[in-house]
């Protein structure tokens, strides 16, 4: 018995993110949750973590919210019980590959945007 506890293994939602399908040059990290993935995978499914940046809508939001600048990666099968993902704080992120740390923050247009949407929800009309 593994698990317990009635947990639904719902092939229909997100359980966890891409994992990077190559590690060379082309691995980048979102800026906002750290997860790490190829720049072709950002751009055709956008991060499971931060589906309001729109990167697989427009790829100048792939490049813009996330960076090839990164140290480091962490494979999280369990955030939520993984104490390296609440050390990362990212316990709340679904599982998949993140960095140990970015060197750059999510521009400024980004960071209003994220902040908006945990804030007030009914904003965006407004704007
Ligand atoms: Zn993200």
């Amino acid at each position: 018995m593994r698990g317990g506890g009635g947990g639904m293994m719902d092939d229909g939602g997100v359980e966890h993110a891409q994992i990077p399908n190559s590690f060379g040059h082309e691995l980048r990290a979102c800026l906002r949750c750290r997860l790490v993935k190829t720049y072709d995978q950002f751009r055709e499914n956008g991060c499971e973590n931060c589906p309001f940046l729109d990167m697989d809508k427009d790829r100048d939001n792939v490049v813009s919210c996330t960076t090839a600048n990164f140290t480091g990666i962490i494979s999280l099968m369990d955030p939520n019980r993984s104490w390296a993902a609440r050390w990362l704080r990212i316990g709340r992120f679904i599982p998949g590959c993140y960095t140990l740390a970015v060197s750059e923050e999510l521009p400024e247009e980004y960071q209003v945007k994220t902040a908006c949407l945990h804030s007030c929800k009914n904003c965006d009309a407004t704007l």
